[in-house]
């Protein structure tokens, strides 16, 4: 009974700072793509490649996953380039590892990670090329329950040095937050919001979606305003 409350506190929050993302139009898995992202294909619709990442945490959750399994082929593939479908920007929390809870192999996500899941000018480097060299549709902004670094923000835990630099933009970007997993959405939702502006975003009309990992369930929720 009390995880059905906090579930139900949980998705109430997400409420006020998102509406939950229905996919646009109807995007088959037979129609137009393969089960998983294969290394020498260009996705340029974020729609699907949405659907890879939902896919892919859908196995996580049911224990089946493909795992990272290429064969020489694909190994040739990306020995001579990348073609990455989405960037996810998301914690450095060693339980939260991106390929993992999507199931992806490598070449198929580029992958920005920092405490907080926060963009600063060298997170924005990092995007900034992933968009515009190789030319990813999708860039999510995951973050998760059990936010270490979110939560030591929320605290207002003074721990000084260059871990002090990141507590100090989360807790600008959680302003008077009530609870934890409301200041985990607000983070999620103002890293969002920033990334919108920057150039190479609008540029090449990146979908930039925010996003929720929940360590209990090992299930993703994709939000969009
Ligand atoms: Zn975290």
């Amino acid at each position: 009974m009390k995880s059905f409350v906090n579930l139900l506190k949980i998705t109430f929050t997400f409420m006020l700072f998102f509406s939950i993302y229905k996919l646009k139009g109807d995007v088959s898995m037979t129609e137009n793509m393969s089960q998983f992202h294969l290394t020498d294909e260009r996705v340029s619709d974020w729609n699907i490649a949405l659907k890879y990442l939902m896919n892919g945490n859908q196995r996580f959750i049911e224990s089946i996953p493909i795992g990272n399994v290429l064969n020489e082929s694909e190994k040739n593939n990306l020995i001579d380039g990348q073609n990455p479908f989405a960037v996810v920007l998301t914690c450095s929390d060693s339980r939260v590892a991106p390929e993992i809870y999507f199931d992806q192999r490598h070449g198929d996500i580029f992958v920005v990670r920092n405490a907080g899941n926060i963009c600063d000018s060298i997170a924005y480097g990092s995007i900034e090329y992933a968009v515009e060299h190789l030319r990813a549709p999708l860039l999510l902004v995951v973050g998760h329950s059990h936010c270490g670094a979110v939560s030591g923000a929320f605290d207002n835990a003074q721990l000084g040095g260059n871990i002090q630099k990141i507590l100090d933009i989360i807790v600008d970007h959680i302003e008077s937050s009530e609870n934890l997993e409301e200041a985990i959405f607000k983070n999620i939702y103002k890293v969002v919001e920033n990334i919108k502006k920057n150039e190479s975003i609008v540029k090449h009309e990146t979908m930039v979606i925010g996003a929720y990992y929940d360590l209990v369930t090992g299930s993703v929720n994709f939000f969009i305003e």
